[in-house]
């Protein structure tokens, strides 16, 4: 299908829900003196405009990162807030980080990051961004099929990050598939999956095969911003790690929406 395109989507509550669950993962999976593997199943181009048409259309980061900075929400200390001011400072004061260059600068040199996009404009963007870096591959391919090749990969501690557009309702049940998959495969790599808590209910058969498959250090962590009845879509987000260390729970927890209805 791939019409699904992320720069509209850029900055929006679910976004930074993801970005800032993320960001303290990599911190803390740096932290430890041995190198590690990022994989991204579906990765974006890498930096995105607040002021891009796509933006300006939609104004979804208007009530996610552009409100929440205003109002001093994000920390300056926290991981997300330190990668968005450097990205700023390189990119200018509209720019706003994917997934791929959060990963990029949080990680360190030692560490290899393995980038699936498969929309050829998104492919090339995420090229011209990231393309020079010596520990970064960026493959114009499915992300499913590229991942479960390499795994396990080397260095074999790691993350995937899965972040599909789920365009075409297929996409949950493939994905609660290729996960169980994968951990089977790469039995110790922590497994982040992002999705939209949409009012049609799509999620739920999805996130209930993966707790039905009993998978070891499984972890959910869901965020409402909106009335599912006021709202036509989506109403929260949500993410699910596998192989997730108890101590690393907080890192997905810790994010709380401040705008509670
Ligand atoms: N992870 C990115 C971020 O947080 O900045 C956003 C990714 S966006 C939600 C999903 C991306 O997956 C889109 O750019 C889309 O073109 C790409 N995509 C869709 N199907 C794919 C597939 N089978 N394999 C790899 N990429 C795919």
């Amino acid at each position: 299908m791939l019409s699904y395109q992320h720069a509209y989507h850029a900055g929006c509550p679910a976004d930074v829900h993801k970005h800032a669950a993320l960001a303290r993962l990599l911190v803390r999976l740096s932290a430890v003196d041995e190198p590690l593997t990022l994989i991204e199943t579906h990765a974006g181009r890498g930096l995105y405009s607040l002021t891009s048409p796509e933006a300006k259309k939609t104004r979804e980061a208007q009530q996610g990162i552009v409100r929440l900075l205003k109002d001093g929400k994000l920390p300056p200390s926290h991981p997300l807030a330190k990668v968005i001011a450097k990205t700023r400072r390189r990119h200018g004061p509209a720019a706003y980080p994917g997934s791929p260059l959060i990963a990029d600068t949080l990680l360190r040199p030692q560490d290899s990051i393995h980038l699936m996009e498969l929309h050829p404009q998104e492919h090339a963007a995420l090229e011209h961004l990231l393309g020079d870096k010596k520990n970064i591959s960026i493959q114009r391919r499915d992300g499913f099929e590229a991942t479960y090749e390499m795994a396990p990969p080397t260095p074999k501690r790691g993350l995937v990050l899965i972040d599909p557009s789920f365009e075409i309702k297929s996409e949950y049940t493939l994905t609660a598939e290729f996960i169980i998959d994968l951990n089977a495969k790469w039995t110790d790599g922590i497994i982040l999956l992002w999705y939209p808590m949409l009012k049609a209910g799509y999620y739920k058969d999805m996130v209930g095969a993966l707790e039905d498959a009993m998978l070891p250090g499984f972890h959910r962590s869901e965020m409402h911003f909106a009335k599912p009845e006021n709202v036509r879509g989506m109403f929260g987000s949500g993410l699910v790690a596998v192989n997730l260390p108890k101590a690393f729970q907080p890192a997905i927890d810790a994010f709380t929406w401040p705008y509670p209805f």
